[in-house]
């Protein structure tokens, strides 16, 4: 039987469940669709998480660098390591946006967020679609192509960081529920003891759905799929021989 992506009222990523308890959840009222495809539920309720004590908490008065993928994506992610005491700099590399235009607006909708709430951000002026292509070439089967996007990316991050002498780094991807954390968390770490900076985990996905609310309030440009050119054209063609079923993890 298929499994439902579930996620509770602030929009974080709980257990996946049964089409047959979605439809009671639904039927109930307890519960709301929220996407398609995949097909997701949203429940009324908030699954509170425990959160650390102040003096206690690892980001607190730490120089955090963060790769942004996007505004929206932005939004609720720097406002949080912000409340936890972190000092934030946002960090663009994104050469899995494509075409050119749509790279273009996803930067200047970020760059736009970034002033409002008095963002600094390193922006990566090399675009690397073509070193994108290579190294997805022959692996461009969902999943498998992301774990090469996110390798690309948060390489990128990693080595600023190091550079930078920033104590952690980060990413907004962890708040998307459409991202493989698992992959990002073991990659993230790889890289951090490669290059001397300790990557930063949190599942993020609490935060969904109020990433969209501050994305709306800010009138952000939200994009309707994940970057790459696979990606568009599955989001227009559930034919597309690239796509696979929804990451779990
Ligand atoms: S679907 Fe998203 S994460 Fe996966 S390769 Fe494309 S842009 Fe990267």
């Amino acid at each position: 039987m298929s499994r439902v992506i579930v996620l509770d009222g602030e929009g974080k990523r709980l257990a996946d469940c049964t089409r047959e308890r979605a439809e009671t959840l639904l039927a109930s009222g307890r519960a709301k669709v929220v996407s398609a495809d995949p097909f997701t539920i949203q429940l009324d309720a908030v699954v509170p998480l425990p959160q650390p004590k102040a003096e206690e908490d690892p980001l607190r008065g730490k120089r955090l660098l963060l790769h942004i993928c996007c505004g929206p994506c932005a939004t609720f992610t720097v406002r949080y390591f912000r409340e936890r005491g972190a000092e934030v700099t946002g960090y663009w590399y994104n050469p899995n946006i494509h075409p050119y235009s749509e790279y273009l607006k996803r930067r200047e909708t970020l760059a736009r967020y970034a002033e409002e709430i008095g963002l600094s951000v390193f922006w990566e002026a090399r675009y690397d679609a073509v070193e994108f292509f290579r190294r997805v070439a022959g692996h461009e089967a969902f999943g498998e192509r992301c774990a090469l996007c996110y390798h690309l990316r948060l390489e990128g991050a990693a080595r600023f960081a190091a550079e930078g002498g920033f104590d952690l780094f980060s990413t907004t991807l962890l708040i998307s529920p459409y991202q493989n954390l698992r992959a990002i968390r073991a990659l993230g770490e790889e890289l951090g003891s490669l290059y001397g900076t300790p990557f930063y985990f949190e599942n993020l996905r609490r935060g969904f759905a109020e990433h969209h609310r501050l994305a709306e309030e800010h009138g952000l440009y939200r994009q309707r799929y994940c970057g790459c050119l696979y990606s568009e054209w599955e989001s227009l063609d559930p034919n597309a021989p690239t796509r696979r079923r929804p990451r779990d993890g």
